[in-house]
């Protein structure tokens, strides 16, 4: 690497740990792992299905971007989709990344067979969590948006995640209609052995398949948390930003479709970052 080269990703890593420190922006990069699902959930904002693309970034290409994270200040790492688990080799890949940063993988946490938890089982001594989707706390009306079974095997699985010594963390994404049911759901998660400082609760955002389904809430960019996130198509302002609808990748929310060098895309940013209005928080909970 040349001194001026060098001398950029050093400027830039500044820029980043300032931002960071003054909560400017998150801490966390998102990296969309791929997009294909076993499932297709009704208001799904990336319209993952069995049959859609997998668009999957390399191994390699996740393993180096975890360190450039690393090496330009970025504190913890983000795995999305899609389903990741659909990827053969993710429990070694999530090792090796976990071993540079922090990590939390989001899972439908339906395919956690026991092969595949005995893999996972090395995980437990390293910084990862897996977070996984849990809407409502009964079978009938989690499955509803969902998929059949998806309750039974979310409720089956956390138990021997837990038992494993992995951390595990629940992510409910309600319609406004559906809060009623939270203290139920609490009770549930609580019982499986996962705690209040683990649930997530976000309303449903009107992206992809759920502004198809006319459903959830708009979510303005200011209504969404500066998280830098990479996917195959480049770099966008949220894990929110690389939605599909229709078919057709949203790209209201792309920074830029160069990723490499990563340290441009993150300079770009953080100009944006910065030319946020200050005090214009998000009201809507969208994390
Ligand atoms: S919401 Fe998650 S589990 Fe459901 S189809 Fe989309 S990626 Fe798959």
């Amino acid at each position: 690497m040349s001194a001026a080269a060098a001398q950029q990703i050093d400027t830039t890593a500044r820029r980043l740990s300032a931002a960071i420190a003054a909560a400017t922006v998150s801490g966390r990069m998102w990296l969309y792992s791929n997009y294909h699902c076993n499932l297709a959930c009704a208001y799904c904002l990336t319209e993952s299905a069995p049959d859609a693309p997998a668009r999957a970034m390399a191994a390699d290409r996740l393993r180096n971007l975890a360190r450039d994270a690393r090496d330009l200040g970025f504190t913890a790492l983000g795995v999305t989709g899609g389903e990741p688990f659909l990827r053969p080799e993710l429990p070694e890949l999530l090792s090796d990344m976990a071993e540079v940063l922090p990590l939390v993988v989001l899972t439908n946490g339906t395919l956690f067979s026991r092969r595949l938890l005995d893999r996972l089982a090395p995980l437990a001594g390293q910084a990862v969590a897996l977070q996984i989707s849990l809407d409502r706390p009964d079978p009938a009306s989690n499955d509803l948006l969902r998929a059949p079974d998806n309750f039974r095997k979310v409720v089956q699985a956390i138990p021997h995640l837990v038992e494993r010594g992995l951390e595990v963390r629940i992510a409910t994404t309600l319609l406004a209609e559906d809060a009623g049911e939270l203290a139920r759901l609490c009770d549930l998660h609580r019982s499986l052995g996962v705690t209040d400082e683990h649930h997530i609760v976000r309303p449903v955002v009107r992206r992809g398949r759920a502004e198809t389904g006319d459903m959830g809430v708009t979510a303005r960019p200011t209504d969404l948390e500066p998280e830098f996130t990479i996917t195959i198509d480049g770099a966008f302002w949220s894990p929110f930003g690389p939605t599909v609808a229709g078919g057709v990748l949203d790209v209201d929310l792309l920074i830029t479709r160069i990723t490499d060098p990563l340290h441009r895309a993150v300079d770009r940013f953080l100009d944006l970052a910065e030319q946020r209005p200050a005090g214009n928080d998000g009201v809507l909970n969208i994390r």
